[in-house]
């Protein structure tokens, strides 16, 4: 009971503290900044625009931090950077520490972070030692630049709906955001910021030790793939998407599907694209009777190139292809196929 009255203190001192911005997590590892946090300094820019905030972005590193220039070129207006040796490795038990040290001093306004495997266990502790919110996992962010609240969207009940989470009195609105949807900017390596350095003395005992980290074998993402060869509905059967995946292994692409597919088994769900889906951005993509619904639409508004196949001449798809195949992808496909056979 001592413990948590001290802990409940604690959080309400915090709770008390004047909120200073919109504040970002910079996640780093083995000296690699995570992509995600070019694109949190991308949106959190965006959000601090429009609402008059200043943007800052939490640096917590080792001894030699040299991220600062980098995080201030791609949008902060400002980092706090929080060093010790302890700090070098990401055990979230020292980061969870050396943060509350620093939310001692100020809180922002809301606070952003990859809902990456090190964000998704970070946020929440931070969440419940200041009592607020966390909408985990957003697909989207808007804010109201009169009163400043945060809208936070994601996917809900299994992805058949999206709910819109604010979170109106405790500060500060907290989210985690799936990496690979917002865009980063182009960095501005004449961009001034400061930099204010908090003190940390890493007294704690963590009560877990790291023996060894075993890295498994990056499975490769659609989210990075350059061609994909995409199906819908109209593959037909699970025998026909033999034909997809071998074209999209002669184009060195990958599979990509719409989430009926996923619904009726023929595809894994990290497969699927669209609003509940990945986001995608490749070259060329080879959509094969896919209807285009607005949700699909979502996923693939970055693609460069899309050559749509569909039986249907009026399928909302070709909307946004650049080149429409009107007839039916099996015999397209095996056209293809074959086509690469000859060469
Ligand atoms: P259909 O709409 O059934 O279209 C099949 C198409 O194939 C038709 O255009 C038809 O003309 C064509 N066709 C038929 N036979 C052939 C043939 N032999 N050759 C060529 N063309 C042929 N969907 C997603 O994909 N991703 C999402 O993330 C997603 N999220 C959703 C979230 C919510 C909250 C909701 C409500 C829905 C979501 N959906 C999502 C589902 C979406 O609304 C559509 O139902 C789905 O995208 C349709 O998939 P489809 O195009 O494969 O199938």
């Amino acid at each position: 009971y001592e413990a948590i009255s001290i802990k409940q203190k604690r959080s309400e001192t915090i709770n008390r503290k004047k909120t200073s911005g919109i504040w970002i997590y910079a996640e780093h590892k083995n000296g690699i900044m995570h992509p995600v946090v070019y694109e949190l300094l991308g949106k959190g820019r965006e959000l601090a625009d429009k609402s008059n905030h200043k943007l800052t972005a939490v640096l917590i590193d080792g001894e030699s931090s040299h991220w600062a220039k980098e995080l201030i070129a791609y949008g902060a207006d400002r980092v706090i950077l929080c060093s010790h040796a302890l700090l070098e490795s990401q055990q979230d038990e020292y980061h969870f520490d050396a943060m509350t040290t620093i939310l001692e001093e100020e809180i922002p306004t809301i606070f952003l972070f990859g809902a990456t495997s090190f964000g998704r266990s970070l946020a929440p502790r931070i969440a419940a030692r200041l009592q607020t919110g966390l909408t985990a996992d957003c697909t989207r962010l808007e804010i109201d630049d009169v009163c400043g609240y945060l809208y936070q969207t994601r996917p809900a009940f299994g992805g058949n709906l999206m709910a819109t989470i604010m979170c109106p009195d405790q500060r500060p609105q907290m989210a985690t955001m799936r990496p690979g949807i917002m865009n980063a900017k182009e960095p501005d390596y004449y961009r001034e910021g400061t930099v204010k350095r908090v003190n940390y003395k890493g007294e704690i005992k963590p009560r877990i030790e790291i023996i060894k980290e075993i890295i498994g074998e990056k499975k490769k993402s659609i989210g990075d793939a350059s061609v994909i060869v995409s199906a819908g509905r109209g593959i037909g059967s699970q025998k026909n998407m033999k034909l997809v995946r071998r074209l999209a292994d002669i184009l060195e692409g990958q599979v990509g599907v719409s989430r009926p597919l996923v619904d009726i088994g023929w595809s894994e769900y990290s497969h699927q694209i669209g609003q509940t889906g990945a986001i995608v951005r490749p070259q060329l993509m080879i959509a094969c009777g896919i209807s285009g619904a607005i949700q699909h639409l979502a996923g693939i508004a970055d693609a460069k190139t899309i050559i749509a196949i569909n039986t249907d001449p009026e399928a909302p798809i070709f909307s946004v292809a650049n080149y429409k195949i009107i007839g039916d992808c099996v015999e397209v496909l095996e056209m293809l196929i074959r086509s690469d056979r000859e060469k």
